[in-house]
């Protein structure tokens, strides 16, 4: 009787235990005990439940220290491609004298060749992006000025940076049309993913209506974005995006890597926070 009854005390404990989030942060002394640990409102990083500010800010430091090792990897990975000169004079908009001229003017300047061919008058803006989208097989986006979604925030030094802009969502999906000018950046189609856990598809906008977005929305820019551009320190990544998380009431975090810029999201129930850090070169 006596053992039966330490039986069902340690099954009980056992399925407490269970319920009850874990802080993790495996030093963590609260995780010894259970409630201690559960009765704090904690934080979440990418997923993962921390129990206060101190672990919370060690989970960012690992996250920000795992996607800095994988910086540059999503980048790498291209299909060949026919190049865009090449690809205009197959679909004859281009003769072979013309296609001559443009790549000896490439050679030259180094100027890309989709301006090169609209400056000869030799191509339409339209048919550059037809055949951009063509050439990363990728469909176009036609409207002169699209109207960014607002249930969808990007940060605008991420749209200028990349000439990207966020042209379609679908909340109850999760699902993200994003506009690109010049090439299809994988890695930021990858860090939009983490970040916002929306899945998002590429398509092709011509420049004037990427510029023409961009203009419209100057004055109606989301006030909640913050840029560190000097270049910060994992340590110093971590306690801002720390100080942020309390200063805002948040209730976690998600960060993702571009080229040259750490992106936080700061999460709160009413409202997220967007921290750009600028990356310095090597770490
Ligand atoms: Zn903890």
């Amino acid at each position: 009787m006596r053992i039966s009854a330490i039986h069902e005390v340690s099954r009980i404990s056992s399925r407490v235990a269970q319920l009850m989030p874990r802080c993790s942060n495996s030093d963590c002394k609260k995780n010894t005990f259970h409630i201690a640990a559960w009765r704090q409102r904690g934080f979440d990083v990418a997923g993962q439940w921390f129990c206060g500010p101190e672990c919370f800010e060690l989970g960012a430091k690992e996250c920000i220290t795992a996607l800095l090792t994988s910086r540059g990897k999503n980048d790498s990975a291209r299909a060949p491609r026919m190049p865009l000169a090449l690809l205009l004079f197959s679909r004859e908009i281009l003769s072979a004298d013309q296609l001559k001229q443009v790549l000896t003017e490439q050679r030259e300047t180094g100027e890309n060749v989709g301006n090169i061919v609209q400056c000869l008058g030799f191509a339409t803006e339209e048919q550059v992006t037809s055949a951009l989208a063509a050439q990363w097989g990728c469909p176009t986006f036609n409207v002169e000025v699209p109207k960014l979604p607002a249930d969808i925030q990007m940060p605008r030094r991420l749209m200028e940076s990349y000439r990207a802009l966020p042209l379609h969502c679908v909340e109850r999906e999760r699902k993200l049309l994003l506009g690109f000018v010049d090439a299809v950046h994988h890695q930021l189609l990858y860090t939009i993913e983490s970040v916002t856990s929306f899945s998002v598809s590429a398509c092709f906008i011509k420049a004037t209506a990427f510029e023409n977005a961009l203009r419209v929305t100057t004055r109606t820019f989301r006030q909640n974005e913050v840029l560190f551009d000097r270049k910060n320190s994992i340590a110093e990544m971590a306690t801002i995006s720390r100080n942020y998380l309390l200063q805002c009431g948040a209730t976690g975090a998600r960060f993702g890597i571009c080229q040259d810029y750490m992106w936080a999201r700061i999460t709160g129930a009413k409202q997220n926070l967007d921290i750009l850090f600028r990356l310095p070169d090597h770490y």
